[in-house]
């Protein structure tokens, strides 16, 4: 018996069960139907650290996303995850979009957002050269950032199974019982049984909350497609740039990326959930219509290298007024069992915060209300061990690594130069790569210009050596449907 089952293993679900591990002798499961962390929402969005001035105050997206920008530094420094403070900056083509500018200013100051200011026509062309000329005005947050989405996924869940949690990937949670003092849940690898649940199931959570209660939110899929451009062009611009908001959202950014591309979109629109193909109408308009504060970009779209979609799960409270769009996070009504749900963005920015007050004030008053005697873990390690990026070595440092390790010299994925060293460590590290794909979001073989053309092979043929099964069982992403090689065609005698 579990003390404590989470249901999602995306950046919420990770995310608390690595929060959890802060305390002594929970025994902590943490279940995902893909087949590895941060496969849905998490690993396809903006990937941008908002500063917080957009949410009114009173909500908890509100609450939760200036906290979370801020302690998103420290987070990422003992995660080892790559995140760079980049300013974003919301432009303002007329007047009354300046007017719209002041109140985001002034509801960033109510949210506590650190560094915010609203420049003018002279030094928003000086902090950004690239914007179209009619540009007049811009709200700088100098707080803001960019991070890898994946690599956060994966260095919080590996993180939180260093210091205890069980992960079970490939376990889809199909019904929960509630047996009064704990819960059954049944999954596609037998019964699991724990005495708290905790749904953090993503664009799935009003289903998964369904398994055992009557509905009270719903959640809404929409899709949002992007574009990302090959490093060549990842200087055009300097900062996170925004259009002036509208009642649909925040509209298409033109952003780097932190590993130095360039990223432009999302639009939105309703979808079916588990949809993130992408739609090519949608993409055409994004081309349309994001040159409009950069005009560059229309120059560079033959630098295209990738399209992707994300579904946002935007949360509907059954009298359509109680959540107004915003997070659930509460203990439902259904006794022990807490909903993490609707936690669209600025979800990622917000972990660190959201994170720390579900354990905090929602969970551990839970467990002590339920007699359990909560003791803070001394053994707790918030720290990762450090990963390399061999590129970014010195010359040096290369020879040095190359001597100690002779596979940091061999390099597979010729875009990104990332070598048999490196895959090899995001293998073999807790809650490491099993496919292709998971390879890829750890450490960025066929992540580059050709997308895996020339390295695909390679990493399928690491991945069964270190797996010890024939290549045919590796698979690029989901160990059910996603197969690359199907059977052999014939054997070779050396
Ligand atoms: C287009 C887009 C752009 C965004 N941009 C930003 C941004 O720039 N900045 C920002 O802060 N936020 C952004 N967000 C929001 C952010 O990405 C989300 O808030 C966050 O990723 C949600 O994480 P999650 O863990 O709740 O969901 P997910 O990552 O989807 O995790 C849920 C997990 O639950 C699992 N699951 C579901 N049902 C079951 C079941 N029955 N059994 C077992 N497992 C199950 C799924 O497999 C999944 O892995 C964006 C989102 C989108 C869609």
């Amino acid at each position: 018996m579990y003390d404590i089952a989470i249901v999602g293993a995306g950046i919420a679900g990770t995310y608390i069960s690595r929060e959890l591990e802060r305390y002594d002798n929970l025994k902590i499961v943490l279940l995902d139907g893909e087949s590895d962390v941060g496969d849905e929402i998490s690993m396809a969005n903006s990937a941008i650290i908002h500063a917080g001035f957009d949410a009114p105050s009173y909500k908890l997206k509100g609450k939760f996303n200036a906290p979370g920008c801020i302690m998103y530094g420290k987070v990422c420094e003992d995660l080892d995850v790559p995140f760079k403070r980049v300013p974003s900056l919301v432009v303002a083509h007329t007047e009354e979009e300046m007017m719209k500018l002041h109140e985001l200013y002034l509801n960033g100051l109510k949210n506590g957002v650190p560094d915010l200011r609203i420049v003018f026509e002279k030094e928003v062309h000086e902090l950004e050269p690239n914007l179209a000329p009619d540009i007049c005005g811009a709200l700088v947050a100098g707080d803001a950032g960019i991070v890898s989405p994946f690599e956060l996924v994966a260095k919080v869940a590996e993180n939180a199974v260093d210091n205890g949690v069980e992960l079970r990937l490939d376990t889809l949670v199909t019904g929960i019982d509630n047996l009064g003092d704990h819960f059954k849940l049944t999954t596609t690898q037998g019964d699991i049984e724990a005495k708290f649940v905790v749904n953090a199931a993503g664009v799935y959570a009003d289903d998964v909350y369904e398994m055992v209660g009557e509905p009270y939110f719903e959640i809404l899929a929409r899709k949002g497609n992007y574009f990302i451009f090959d490093k060549e062009v990842g200087d055009l611009v300097k900062n996170v740039i925004f259009p002036c908001p509208t009642k649909n959202g925040k509209g298409i950014l033109v952003a780097p990326t932190v590993h130095g591309n360039l990223l432009i979109g999302p639009d939105a629109a309703p979808t079916w959930k588990g949809d993130i193909s992408t739609t090519q109408d949608k993409l055409d308009w994004i081309k349309a219509n994001a040159h409009k504060n950069v005009p560059d970009v229309a120059n560079v779209y033959n630098k295209i290298i990738r399209s992707y979609a994300g579904t946002r799960n935007t949360p509907v409270k059954a009298d359509f007024t109680t959540t107004d769009g915003d997070f659930i996070i509460e203990e439902s009504p259904v006794k022990n069992f807490v909903n993490f749900a609707g936690y669209e963005s600025p979800g990622l920015t917000s972990i660190p915060a959201a994170g720390l007050y579900v354990v905090d004030e929602i969970i551990v008053p839970m467990l002590e209300r339920e007699g359990y005697e909560v003791k803070p873990n001394p053994n707790f390690n918030p720290k990762n061990r450090k990963h390399v990026y061999f590129n970014d070595l010195t010359e040096e440092e290369k020879i040095e690594l190359i001597k100690e390790e002779p596979k940091y010299g061999k390099v597979i994925c010729r875009c990104e130069t990332i070598t048999e060293g490196e895959i090899l460590d995001v293998i073999h590290r807790s809650a490491g790569a099993t496919t292709v794909k998971g390879v890829k979001k750890r450490c960025r073989a066929g992540m580059g210009r050709c997308q895996g053309g020339f390295c695909q092979p390679r990493v399928t043929e690491i991945l069964a050596r270190e797996q010890g099964v024939p290549m045919n069982e590796v698979y690029y992403d989901k160990k059910t449907d996603s197969y690359i090689l199907n059977d052999k065609t014939k054997d070779i005698e050396d």
